[in-house]
């Protein structure tokens, strides 16, 4: 049992101000794994008054970008050296596989020292010729940031703004989701190892309540938001109530354009790698609707079906298998739902469809493709965040394009053909955040996040540094009025 005793706030350890706790269940063994405490509101404002006090009495917002780097540095070789027990844990907590955690938690480290490296090289303030002349344009911190993240990657998506937010000297709260209490104390470890002054970063690992009290907290300057597009358009309500700067990454249901002339060698390790099978098919990012062309369409179901049927599922530990359990009961009920809603619709189940008979216990659904769908349909437009996927046939290319557009997300997606021109085309006509050629996967280095309802703003890359700086001019102009 992992036991966490209390809230990482102020540089320590505080014992929780309510009896609110958390038992993590392993979502494979179903058995209990470990416990932490739930904040309650005192906690959320106790963390909130330490990132407040470090952002607005200093020292971390007015040090160097070298100074600030030199901590993440250590931060990061902490992680590092700690990436095997991290990886463990997350596979108890997450039930995502081993072998998926150790590159997100080596991942994780390297953020700390790619945001770094990125606020080094940017600087704080630079001048340039306006108008009346020279004007300073200073980058500073967005304040006091509320990271919040979900259950389904708890380390890698909460580094994703951790890094980004601390290299650019803001100080952060940040709440994992109540399903992941545990693993975040990795990274409050690597704090505490580094030297990171008291109060710049501060977890309280909360639920949904707690999560709304730190968003509307008059404290809070920013949020930084991934998760469900239903909370999503709560919490940017709130923030457009008070005036807080907000980023939004939200859900998906990114399409999968299989062009005539497509190499199935392509298509298929793609569309199931980085669609059902993703993360235990718990990604927001997961090619979930596969659009394949009336011409093609038998041999690519064939394909498809053949290459999910081989796909190991069961213990995530083992590194051969693909698909671990859901996260929880509650989340493999809602997936079987959708299941149930496909059927009742008329779409057709090429494989998959129930639990696995060979696996006793554990939340696990055997991967499951939909066939003869069409993009009307719940399972065509809904996120599943369960191993199935659901092939929509088309007659046109255009008709490709605009299936794929007639969706209220904008996250990801693909297309795959031999005709380098006609994928450009394709990606261009495409309204999403991101896009692939022939396979599917993000770049750090490059921005990332949602059109539509998806989200707003991006992480990763510079764009992913620049949503925690406010841009500042400072004029000094000769003999001015
Ligand atoms: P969720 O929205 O229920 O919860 C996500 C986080 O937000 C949790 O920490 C939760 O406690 C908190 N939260 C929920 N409601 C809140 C509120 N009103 N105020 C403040 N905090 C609140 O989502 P989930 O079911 O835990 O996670 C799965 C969802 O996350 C999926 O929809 C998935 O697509 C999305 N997701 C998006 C991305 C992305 O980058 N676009 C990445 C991973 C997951």
């Amino acid at each position: 049992m992992t036991e966490v005793e209390g809230f990482y706030i102020d540089g320590r350890w505080a014992p929780p101000s309510t009896a609110k706790t958390r038992t993590v269940v392993c979502p494979w063994s179903e058995a209990p794994i470990g416990r932490a405490p739930l904040a309650a509101d005192g906690d959320v404002d106790r963390a909130v008054g330490a990132a407040r006090r470090a952002f607005d009495i200093g020292p971390w917002p007015r040090m160097s970008p070298a100074e600030r780097g030199a901590i993440l540095r250590k931060m990061a070789a902490s992680i590092e050296r700690q990436a095997d027990p991290l990886a463990d844990l997350l596979t108890l907590e997450v039930g995502t596989t081993l072998v998926s955690n150790r590159l997100t938690s080596l991942a994780a480290a390297r953020l700390l020292i790619y945001y770094a490296e990125m606020a080094e090289a940017a600087g704080v303030e630079k001048v340039r010729q306006g108008w009346r002349g020279a004007v300073t344009v200073r980058k500073e911190p967005s304040g006091v940031v509320a990271a919040i993240a979900p259950w389904n990657a708890p380390v890698f998506l909460l580094m994703l703004k951790v890094a980004p937010a601390l290299a650019a000297g803001c100080c952060v709260v940040a709440k994992p989701a109540e399903e992941t209490p545990l693993s975040a104390r990795f990274i409050a470890s690597a704090a505490e190892a580094a030297g990171l002054p008291p109060g710049v970063l501060n977890i309280v690992p909360a639920d949904r309540e707690a999560g709304e009290y730190l968003v509307r907290h008059a404290g809070v300057d920013k949020v930084s938001f991934t998760g469900s597009t239903a909370a999503g358009r709560k919490i940017g309500a709130i923030c457009g109530e008070h005036l807080k700067r907000m980023n939004l990454e939200l859900g998906g249901k990114s399409a999968a354009i299989v062009l005539e002339d497509a190499d199935v060698a392509k298509v298929v390790p793609s569309v199931i790698h980085n669609g059902l099978a993703a993360n235990n098919g718990q990604a927001c990012v997961a090619m979930t609707r596969i659009l394949l062309p009336r011409s093609r369409y038998g041999e690519f179901v064939d394909a498809i079906t053949a290459g999910v049927g081989a796909l190991k599922v069961g213990d995530p530990r083992e590194e051969d298998t693909v698909l671990g359990p859901l996260i929880s009961e509650t989340q493999r009920a809602r997936v079987e739902s959708y299941i149930a809603a496909g059927k009742a619709a008329g779409a057709r189940i090429t494989i998959g469809g129930a639990r696995p008979k060979s696996l006793a216990k554990g939340w696990f659904v055997e991967p499951t493709v939909f066939v003869d769908a069409d993009n009307g349909m719940k399972i065509s437009r809904e996120e599943i965040f369960g191993p199935v996927t659901v092939i929509i046939p088309y007659e046109r290319e255009e008709e490709a394009v605009s299936i794929a557009n007639d969706s209220p997300y904008g996250l990801g997606g693909a297309v795959f053909t031999e005709d380098h021109a006609r994928a450009f085309m394709v990606a261009r006509s495409v309204r999403t955040g991101t896009f692939g050629v022939n396979q599917f996967g993000l770049d750090f280095g490059a921005p990332f996040g949602g059109m539509k309802a998806s989200g707003i703003g991006r992480e990763m890359g510079e764009e992913g540094f620049e949503a925690f700086l406010e841009p500042k001019t400072i004029f000094a102009v000769e003999g001015g009025r």
